[in-house]
């Protein structure tokens, strides 16, 4: 399989290459050149997600030097618990991504990037400074992936203010090869930060810089697994495809659930579930693409203006009308993402992190418009690592998982950086004569 950029068809790239570079040259993001497609009755959904995702993502890994390693790297990241709990008796089911080491679905991508990138590294080459924005979830996902790894050292930029107490005590929490930076400033400026750094000329020969954001498309292609893995193991018991419902920020989940619709897998519409930031269901109800800055909400992983990966979305749709392609996206506002974390407490003893109570709202919304097929929904984080919202709104403490609670219970330590690229710019310069890798 080859890999383009999303601005232009020059030279597609081997996946190594777009692995490495993590963003294109051209600044735009690598897509592959095209799709494999697969009929379900040919998968086995009960074999696990390492081996559905090896045969899954095996066209695209055709060719690179990673080909004979994918069943081994699949093994690797993606042995992770992966409960689908009924919600609806018979109707509708959650998917639990939040089982892996940071609580968060972004566990999968991050530990597969990873596994990636250190086996296509060899012992010869110069540390690479894997450099990520966050909203909260990835820097820590993405630490978590990298933490000791010889070779790489992890710059995490995340916003002041914007991300849980607990997200940044996990953030910080690391050490070692993991650099966390507090940035005065919001997601969007981190994100603008990182890529900057990324395109800087000397920034790059002097550290080696790589992305770990969902830009990366090594973070897209294992998203794909679980909804496979998912959608055919329901497919099984109700011998149609289903509807998924996924809480989105920079769309780089949701889009992995599209595309494992368009490669054949037995998904039906797909419902973007974004919080007050609008951009996505404005666009879907058809309205021009407005990217603008992002706004402060609860659900603080999917405060995002202007979705990076609408980019890559919109190539994959470029000769169809993406708004007639069974993709909806509707808001949830700030009260409607605390009512629902009351509300399905109350009538099913779950508690939700707000990501994923934006996902239930939108839920309840189709049911009450008539929609009665039966619904998938991603839940993307375990409530305990939003104790500041979801405790106080149930009046009851949410214990945190194993692997969150060891984080939570190490020192952490952030650098304060001001939002501008020569900060940046020094900060990482400092990093390269630090005594810490
Ligand atoms: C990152 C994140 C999201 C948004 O995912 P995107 O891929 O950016 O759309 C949703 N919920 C949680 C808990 C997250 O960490």
């Amino acid at each position: 399989m080859r890999y383009q950029s999303t601005r232009s068809q020059t030279q597609p790239v081997d996946l190594a290459t777009a692995l490495r570079q993590g963003i294109a040259p051209d600044g735009g993001l690598y897509v592959p050149t095209s799709l494999p497609a697969f009929d379900p009755h040919d998968l086995n959904a009960g074999s696990g997600l390492p081996a559905t995702a090896s045969r899954l993502l095996a066209p695209f890994f055709a060719d690179s030097p990673l080909q004979d390693e994918l069943t081994d790297l699949c093994a690797e990241a993606l042995e992770l618990p992966l409960p689908i709990v009924e919600f609806e008796p018979g109707r509708s089911w959650i998917l639990e991504l939040f089982h892996g080491p940071t609580a968060a679905f972004k566990d999968f991508a991050a530990r597969f990037l990873a596994a990636c990138m250190a086996r296509l590294r060899s012992s010869s080459d110069p540390v690479q400074t894997v450099i990520v924005a966050t909203s909260g979830d990835t820097g820590g996902a993405v630490a978590a992936a990298f933490h000791r790894r010889p070779g790489f050292r992890v710059v995490i930029l995340y916003p002041e203010g914007r991300v849980s107490a607990r997200q940044a005590h996990q953030l910080g929490a690391f050490g070692d090869n993991i650099h966390t930076f507090c940035v005065q400033g919001n997601f969007d400026d981190c994100q603008r930060l990182a890529k900057q750094a990324l395109n800087d000329r000397e920034l790059n020969d002097a550290l080696h810089l790589t992305s770990a954001n969902s830009i990366s498309i090594g973070r897209l292609l294992p998203q794909i697994s679980y909804y496979a893995n998912a959608s055919l193991q329901l497919w099984r018991e109700l011998s149609r495809p289903i509807d998924v419902i996924v809480p989105t920020g920079n769309l780089g989940n949701a889009l992995a659930c599209i595309l494992a619709r368009e490669m054949g897998l037995p998904i039906g519409e797909v419902v973007l579930a974004t919080n007050a930031n609008r951009t996505l269901p404005d666009y879907f109800s058809g309205q021009e693409y407005l990217g603008r800055p992002g706004l402060q909400t609860l659900a603080n992983a999917m405060d995002v203006g202007d979705p990076s990966n609408f980019e890559r979305l919109a190539w994959f749709f470029r000769d169809r009308d993406l708004r007639t392609a069974d993709i909806h996206s509707i808001s949830v506002d700030d009260e409607t993402i605390r009512q629902t974390i009351r509300r399905v407490d109350a009538e099913h003893q779950l508690a939700l992190c707000p990501h994923t109570a934006c996902a239930v709202e939108v839920l309840r919304q189709r049911r009450a418009a008539g929609i009665v097929t039966p619904h998938l929904i991603a839940a993307t984080a375990h409530p305990a690592k939003f104790d500041e919202v979801v405790e106080p709104l149930l009046g009851r403490e949410i214990e945190p998982p194993p692997a969150l609670a060891e984080l939570l219970s190490r020192p952490s330590h952030a650098e304060p950086l001001a939002a501008g690229f020569e900060e940046v710019r020094r900060a990482l310069e400092h990093l390269k004569h630090s005594a810490r890798c």
